[in-house]
């Protein structure tokens, strides 16, 4: 089991430190990803696989792991700044953040938080979309927007997203304007290297992957990765990861719980390289 903490934990200067996001009130097409966190925590320890990542390393009971457990939100855009203040809090303290959501829109918040300790922060975004709207459905806080909310801080070194399959006009632009690295789904190779200097934030759409791999999902976009293309690339990020979320997994769309599984594996993986990296 991974370790249980609480705000009145102090956590220590290299700690990888779990928060369940859960808030889906900015989804622009359905309700659902709010559900995913205790689900996916479920089922990374639910005995069906041991808790070794593939690099070696052992979450169980892991002394620098911890588990912030869900927070407790307000509706609409208080649950915003609660999650904002709750990320500073914990990385003011030296914190690496693993953050379950909850739909895209919660990616905001928690990069906002993390690039006013990190400077020259690199986020590395996996997503069938480039979520760069000015605005949707008349928020600039959808689950649409929040890679425009994020490079409008101007406290983000680059953004690379990889996997983008639902580019449009309106988002091109966007992606001219914050000079966005975009490499979309049909120029992808798997053998494609991506460089990335640390310090490196990675935000983790599941609809990245194909429908086959995670069908639980609000929005299906056929032509995505398969679980591997997204670990490889995971394990091929060279830079401290500070940060990380794995985001947009709808339990309401899931089949026997094969979303939840890929999102345990891949919050295993990711612990396990944030775990064996050096601050
Ligand atoms: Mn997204
Ligand atoms: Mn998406």
């Amino acid at each position: 089991m991974v370790m249980k903490t609480d705000s009145g934990v102090l956590t220590s200067p290299d700690s990888v430190v779990i928060v369940g996001v859960p808030c889906d009130d900015f989804s622009s097409f359905l309700k659902g990803p709010a559900k995913a966190p205790p689900l996916i925590r479920e089922r990374l320890n639910d005995g069906s696989s041991n808790l070794f990542a593939e690099n070696g390393v052992d979450l169980d009971g892991h002394p620098r792991l911890f588990d912030f457990g869900d927070l407790t939100l307000p509706a609409g855009e208080a649950a915003i700044r609660e999650t904002e203040r709750t990320v500073r809090q914990l990385a003011s303290r030296g914190a690496r953040i693993l953050a379950l959501g909850g739909d895209h829109a919660i990616t905001y918040p928690v990069v906002s938080a993390l690039s006013r300790y990190h400077s020259d922060l690199t986020v590395f975004h996996l997503d069938a979309h480039p979520d760069l709207y000015e605005s949707y459905g008349g928020s600039r806080l959808s689950h649409a927007c929040p890679f425009a909310r994020i490079m409008e801080t101007g406290r983000v070194k680059r953004l690379v997203q990889v996997g983008v399959r639902g580019m449009n006009d309106l988002q091109r632009s966007q992606v001219e304007k914050y000079d966005v690295t975009c490499i979309e789904m049909k120029h992808l190779h798997t053998d494609t290297p991506i460089h990335l200097d640390g310090p490196v934030y990675l935000s983790l759409d599941m609809d990245v992957l194909d429908p086959a791999f995670a069908p639980g999902v609000s929005h299906h976009e056929p032509g995505g990765m398969s679980s591997r293309d997204v670990i490889r690339l995971i394990q091929s990020i060279e830079g401290l990861i500070v940060g990380a979320d794995i985001v947009e997994y709808n339990p309401d769309r899931d089949v026997n719980e094969m979303t939840a599984a890929v999102a345990a594996k891949f919050l295993k993986e990711l612990a396990g390289i944030m775990l064996r990296q050096s601050v």
